[in-house]
């Protein structure tokens, strides 16, 4: 239906739109938004003409099918066409009895004003819930329509949006502005830009349409094109986008540099006491690929590989060959703690070879750090290890060829932008036990290859874990008893350093205890307030066997590896994550001697809390966790990847949109490759910039 174009449209619009994207003018363009509107808009994230495009409804009512009044059943929806008969007007309510040819039924509606449009004889049109009432069907409150000849009605006979509205504006508010907006702008905002080729071989439907079929959906088969056209939208840009990226450094990054084993290399290998799994060696192998060629894309590689499986050491024969051909390592970790024992293991094994590993932590003095900065620029240093810190303005390398992050769902998505930004292009080996979901990764790093270990070292011993009370404390008492005999060593974690958080715990007291309780034992107190030596010092002492039980908080959360440690407990344990009980848990079971790690529930154990504990007694298995994970706390915060932008899709879902992601890759592949500058396709190259520009670098201009 044409409708004629609205005042202000012919003024502000076109004139101040011409130059810049129509879709992107602000809400207020629109009759009847003023600066209050606007504001209840904002707060629903709607600014522009385009957030109200897609601001998709959050369910639809079928209101298609009439039923006869004679078939309403209680407590469902029903749209009726019916004849009023009589209509009464009792103190504050309306009364009325309406009639088809197939029953006659009572409607009540709680306000007089009713009464004052309808009288005897006309036609309307109803959409409400039926009810019972002393045996009868009886209807309260009903939507109606009185109908008129020549107009068909709009509360019945097609499907009606439902949109999410607030305390400031009302849902039938958002209807009439998104109304105005789908009326008066929709032509001139809803530009094409899928190529032609692509539109024809799937029978796409426009953008235009797509939009309005999201807005008003004619029947469910086109809804659902409508629906996929838009999904294809966001990952067909998104993989564009990605193309463009890498476009982007292969035009502007340098050469990256070839790394091959040598003798360094073999020497530490001779050096193991053990021999590798098959799975180390086969990712081993996958590296070492990637490191020796000669194209200009720079290694980048995620491994995988559950908690305990021995990512550290395919990571340190990485960084052996990067020594090997004369370049520089770093090897980045999340705590000091972590970053302090990688540096301690690293050191072990280069030192017999006359290499040099340094440390880069906070707490070194002023003078101590500029002679390693120093060092390490002009190449004294092979590799250098610390924590996020080692990419600080400051610090430069002589020739950076090879960098490790370990725990990487622990720095977020983009640390690897960082460090291109800095004007280097070194391999990156990213390390995590978190299994991330492959369609995000394929998504979101589009040029991010994983290497997976899945399997364990041998003679690895299950963890027995165990959940007590409290009150059991004789029992747990039994059992520390019974490790310390042997000879082995404890961790124990407490949610809060001091007593007095939440009621929980705390390590400050705990110790104070425990070390009353078994005089004859030696133990030492660890937490995030104490200096980075300090804890290094403690960490040391207990790696070495001088230390036989540690009281800690989760600082020793990750990565933390003494294989003589047998026994976890861990207080309050419904206070933690899953994926930081795996984590914590991870920290025994790495020796050949069996394993216990034991879970305290307490008085301020929740339900979720001790559904968490009861998983982790039944399963050892990372995945199954990390999927049960998935399920208590959303996507988002498992891959870290909410606060990264890229993935803010408004109508693809990337579990949902697995075969449509397939489709937008290999299209958009077959359009940058063919066009990588986008010349023939003009109107696409404007959406991707529009869209994207913000978040990538792309390699085209507009
Ligand atoms: P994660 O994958 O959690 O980082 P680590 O690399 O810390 O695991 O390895 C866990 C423990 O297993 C370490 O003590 C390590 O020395 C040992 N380890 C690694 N690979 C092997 C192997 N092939 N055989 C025996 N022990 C191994
Ligand atoms: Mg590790």
């Amino acid at each position: 239906m044409a409708k004629t174009k609205s005042p202000k449209f012919t003024t502000q619009f076109a004139k101040k739109f011409a130059t810049q994207f129509a879709i992107e003018a602000p809400v207020t363009l629109l009759e009847g938004v003023g600066s209050k509107t606007a504001g209840a808009l904002a707060k629903l994230n709607i600014h522009t003409l385009e957030d109200l495009f897609f601001y998709v409804p959050r369910r639809y009512e079928d209101r298609r099918k009439l039923t006869p009044l004679k078939n309403l059943i209680p407590g469902q929806n029903f749209c009726a066409i019916a004849k009023v008969i009589d209509c009464e007007i009792i103190h504050d309510r309306t009364e009325a009895v309406i009639s088809d040819e197939t029953n006659e039924i009572k409607i009540v509606w709680f306000t007089s004003k009713i009464g004052e449009f309808l009288s005897n004889g006309m036609n309307i049109a109803l959409y409400g819930q039926a009810s019972e009432f002393g045996g009868r069907i009886q209807v309260s409150h009903p939507k109606f329509e009185i109908l008129r000849k020549n107009k068909s009605p709009t509360l019945i006979g097609n499907i009606v949006p439902i949109y999410s509205a607030s305390s400031d504006i009302t849902q039938n508010n958002i209807i009439k502005i998104i109304n105005q907006a789908l009326d008066y702008y929709s032509k001139d905002c809803l530009i094409e830009f899928l190529p032609q080729k692509i539109l024809d071989k799937y029978g796409m439907m426009s953008f235009h349409d797509a939009i309005m079929e999201m807005h008003r959906p004619h029947d469910n088969s086109t809804f659902i094109r409508a629906r996929n056209r838009l999904a294809f939208d966001e990952l067909f840009l998104l993989q564009c986008g990605i193309l463009l990226r890498r476009n982007f450094y292969l035009r502007f990054a340098k050469k990256s540099i070839t790394i091959k084993p040598g003798k360094y290399y073999e020497a530490f290998q001779k050096s193991l006491k053990f021999e590798m799994t098959n799975a180390q060696k086969r990712v081993i192998k996958e590296i070492f690929k990637d490191l020796d060629n000669n194209s200009s894309m720079p290694m980048n590689r995620l491994l995988q590989g559950d908690v305990g499986s021995g990512k550290t050491l395919v990571a340190f024969s990485a960084i052996l060959a990067a020594i090997d051909s004369g370049v520089q390592a770093a090897f980045m970790a999340p705590t000091e703690i972590l970053a302090g024992q990688h540096f301690i293991k690293l050191q072990k094994s280069l030192e017999p070879l006359g290499l040099r590993a340094e440390l880069l932590t906070g707490s070194l003095k002023q003078s101590e750090k500029n002679k390693i900065l120093e060092s390490l620029e002009n190449g004294e240093i092979n590799i250098i290890v610390g924590t996020h810190s080692i990419f600080a303005e400051r610090v430069k390398f002589k020739e950076l060829g090879l960098v490790i992050i370990d725990e990487q769902h622990r720095f977020g998505v983009l640390q690897r932008n960082a460090l291109t930004s800095k004007g280097i292009a070194p391999h990156v080996l990213s390390m995590t036990a978190t299994p991330i979901p492959r369609t995000i990764v394929m998504s979101v790093y589009g040029d991010l290859e994983v290497s997976v270990i899945d399997e364990m070292p041998p003679g690895r011993k299950k963890i027995k874990t165990i959940s007590l009370f409290p009150q059991q404390f004789n029992e747990l008492k039994k059992i520390i008893r019974q490790e310390i005999s042997k000879n082995h060593q404890i961790y124990w974690v407490c949610p809060t350093i001091e007593e007095g958080e939440r009621g929980l715990s705390a390590v400050t007291s705990r110790y104070d205890e425990i070390t009353k309780l078994f005089p004859d034992v030696k133990i030492a107190m660890l937490h995030g307030q104490m200096s980075g030596d300090e804890k290094n010092n403690i960490m040391k002492n207990f790696s070495d066997g001088k230390i036989h039980m540690l009281i800690s908080t989760i600082v020793i959360e990750v990565g933390v590896d003494v294989p003589n440690a047998t026994l976890m407990i861990i207080e309050d344990a419904g206070q933690f994550g899953l994926a930081q009980l795996h984590q914590l848990r991870g920290r025994i079971g790495r020796g050949q001697a069996e394993s216990t790690c034991v879970l305290l529930e307490s008085a301020a154990t929740t339900e979720e809390g001790h559904e968490r504990i009861s998983i982790m007694t039944k399963t050892s298995d990372g995945f199954e966790l990390s999927e049960a994970d998935l399920i208590q706390r959303g996507p988002g915060e498992v891959c870290g990847t909410h606060q990264h932008g890229v993935t803010d899709f408004r109508i693809a879902d990337l579990v949902r949109d697995v075969k449509i992601l397939k489709l937008a890759k290999n299209e958009a592949n077959e359009i940058i490759t063919q066009d990588p500058e986008l010349t023939s396709e003009t109107n696409l190259k404007k959406e991707l910039l529009r869209r994207l520009a913000n978040t990538l670098e792309l390699a085209i201009t507009a």
